[in-house]
């Protein structure tokens, strides 16, 4: 995926600017014809909703400590025990369970992704 920041948007501003459609990953690009560069690309994927996935960590769970998945960006693996202990919310649900205090976060690790 490409990023483009605000500076090296203006400057094709005025230009021919286009959007595409590519392949089975219908992925849309954001196409400066004058340049014949990829200004942006979106995939459906990104629309993909925000989780919340809470770990108690003073769980006793074998072969899982939270601190090397964090240090090795091992997220996946965060994820699959957040879902082994069944608490992935949405950002909403989240919300909600934290205010009705139904959930405790003393020992817990949070990946918002
Ligand atoms: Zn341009």
């Amino acid at each position: 995926m490409s990023a483009i920041t605000y500076k090296e948007l203006d400057y094709h501003v005025g230009h021919k600017v286009e959007l595409v459609k590519y392949g089975k990953e219908k992925e849309i690009c954001l196409e400066c014809e004058d340049c014949n560069e990829v200004l942006k690309s979106y995939t459906p994927e990104q629309d993909k909703e925000t989780r919340v996935y809470l770990t108690n960590c003073s769980q006793d769970s074998k072969g899982f400590n939270f601190r090397d998945c964090e240090y090795k960006a091992e997220y996946d693996k965060i994820k699959d025990e957040a879902e082994k202990q069944g608490t992935v919310y949405s950002l909403e649900g989240f919300q909600e369970a934290c205010n009705n205090e139904e959930i405790d976060l003393t020992n817990s690790f949070i990946l918002i992704d």
